[in-house]
């Protein structure tokens, strides 16, 4: 029999009717009702050497990612960052690792007033696992079950870098060494989009943080709204360094790449002054890539209409090779 998915395996095992919980398993957050009128948001995401980052990261990016990847989840739902535990192996109590790793992890924890309340820490092959906990009004949270036929379908600031620097550290493209720089950063510092999530409240019908790739992630709203989608991969926000890789190569970042920690959201047709004034608010760039339509399906087309084909499939810890996300 195939090996299960990673989202098959969740299914089948460890998804559960939520009886305590206002939102359980299958979103970005779940959320708790801790008080009346507000939600307790809750998210947790690991980084595995070799599987998440390279042995060369820089501690101090591999700490700010850590928690990057997670208030993104927050951000996701448009939930505020309140606090966070860390739960650590490590395989040696090396300081030369643990000052700068401290101090990108608690850097990015200072930025958004996310307090470090706990954790765990053991000897064993370096894992980095957090859980962070975020605030939203009750029945303001952006979830992934919201997108409805007409909405408009954005993404914010650009797709694809983290990718790109992948697939240069691969080999299988090449880039100039300030360009290299540019995206392994993009790749290794990715800057979660909370004031962005914060803003769309009350506006954004959907929203979720691209973690495996466009096509997936929106794929995962899709599934959950009951909706199709149509994306003009042309409108699709890029850096020039990745807008100046072969069409092929743009196209496999922009639609199949992780790691962006972007946000992609649906509006109402009515709503693209406010989304506009959310964006600038937020000073996070956003871009009109999309429709929501009804069915279901994910379409790709670019400028001119034509179809163009979809990515094998988006990133499944247990079904590719490949190393990614979350
Ligand atoms: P994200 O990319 O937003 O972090 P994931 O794709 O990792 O979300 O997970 C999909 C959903 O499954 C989320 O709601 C997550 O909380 C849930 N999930 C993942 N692993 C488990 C698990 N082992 N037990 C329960 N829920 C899980
Ligand atoms: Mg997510």
């Amino acid at each position: 029999m195939a090996q299960l998915g990673e989202f098959e395996l969740i299914a089948r095992y460890f998804t559960r009717p939520a009886h305590r919980a206002a939102l359980g398993v299958g979103d970005d957050c779940a959320l708790l009702a801790v008080a009346p009128g507000l939600m307790l948001a809750i998210s947790s995401d690991m980084l595995v050497e070799g599987r998440h980052f390279v042995s060369t990261v820089a501690p101090e990016r591999l700490g700010h990612k850590a928690l990057a990847v997670n208030l993104s989840d927050l951000a996701a739902c448009g939930a505020r960052p309140l606090a966070f535990t860390l739960a650590l192996a490590l395989p040696d109590a090396d300081e030369a690792f643990l000052a700068p790793f401290a101090r990108g992890l608690l850097a990015l924890a200072d930025r958004y007033g996310c307090e470090l309340v706990g954790g765990d820490t053991t000897r064993g092959p370096l894992t980095i696992a957090i859980t962070v906990l975020g605030e939203v009004a009750a029945g303001a949270a952006l979830l992934r079950a919201g997108a409805r036929p007409g909405d408009d379908i954005y993404v914010s600031g650009t797709l694809g870098d983290a990718r790109l620097a992948l697939e240069v550290l691969r080999g299988t493209t090449a880039v100039d060494g300030a360009a290299f720089a540019r995206v392994r950063r993009a790749m290794e510092e990715p800057q979660p989009r909370v004031a962005l999530g914060l803003a769309l409240v009350g506006i954004a019908t959907s929203a979720i943080d691209v973690s495996d790739g466009l096509a997936g992630d929106l794929g995962h709203v899709l599934g959950r709204s009951g909706v199709a989608a149509i994306v003009d991969v042309d409108a699709l926000p890029r850096s020039a360094d990745l807008a100046a890789q072969p069409v092929a190569m743009q196209r496999e970042c922009l639609l199949a790449g992780g790691d962006d920690y972007e946000l992609v959201f649906t509006a109402a047709i009515g709503q693209r002054e406010a989304v506009a004034a959310a964006a600038l608010a937020a000073a996070t760039p956003v871009a009109r890539v999309g429709r929501i339509e009804s069915g279901s399906g994910l379409r790709f087309v670019d400028g001119a209409g034509r179809d163009v084909a979809a990515p094998a499939s988006s990133f499944d810890h247990f079904r590719a090779a490949a190393p990614a996300s979350t």
